[in-house]
């Protein structure tokens, strides 16, 4: 493959991104804006090499704590478990969550065999289970996986004596929390049961 369809293919692994915006992006970088090709091609490499998993949430992060899980003045009695870490950074955007983070990295799929060893059951199980954490907020997305997944955790984490409650309905069915509006975070927060 030569050089110019090895980037097009590169760019359609981008989301939302097919062919046709494959070709418009690569033919624009490399005849308009070569600096910035450098810039991302340097971007992307340090993002790659420097940005690592928490190893108590699971989000993002380039130290082995987050800054979130580093932080020892959240409320330690508040757990929010979230599919990813775009879904945590809306979450924190909205300024009205002080407690800590569980981000799963996925949400159960049976068909696509993602199963609850994948999304890091046992390790919610084991977090949630440590002394002080008193609610588990599950913010799985209102998708049909999304909600299964809420299903399947809230029943585990009764059977061990947890409380857990959910984002309250205001959210969108069908939606990612990461593209819903700050606002209606916030209040399905607020309104969780
Ligand atoms: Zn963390």
């Amino acid at each position: 493959m030569n050089a110019l369809d090895s980037l097009i293919e590169a760019l359609k692994r981008l989301p939302g991104v097919g062919q046709k915006s494959a070709q418009r992006m690569a033919y624009h970088l490399l005849q308009h804006d070569r600096p910035a090709v450098h810039r991302l091609a340097d971007a992307l490499t340090a993002a790659v090499e420097r940005i690592h998993h928490c190893e108590r949430c699971h989000t993002f992060s380039e130290t082995s704590l987050c800054s979130v899980c580093a932080d020892a003045t959240r409320d330690a009695r508040l757990l929010c478990v979230v599919e990813t870490p775009a879904d945590q950074a809306a979450l924190e955007r909205t300024g009205s969550y002080r407690g800590y983070y569980f981000v799963l990295l996925g949400r159960l799929s049976p068909l696509d065999g993602v199963s609850t060893r994948q999304i890091g059951a046992a390790e919610l199980l084991q977090r949630a289970a440590e002394s002080g954490v008193e609610e588990v907020i599950l913010a799985t997305s209102f998708t049909a996986e999304g909600e299964a997944t809420a299903h399947v955790l809230a029943e585990a984490l009764r059977a061990r004596g947890v409380r857990s409650t959910r984002l309250a309905r205001g959210v969108p069915v069908g939606s990612e929390l990461e593209f819903v509006d700050l606002g209606t975070i916030a209040h399905a927060l607020s309104d969780r049961r």
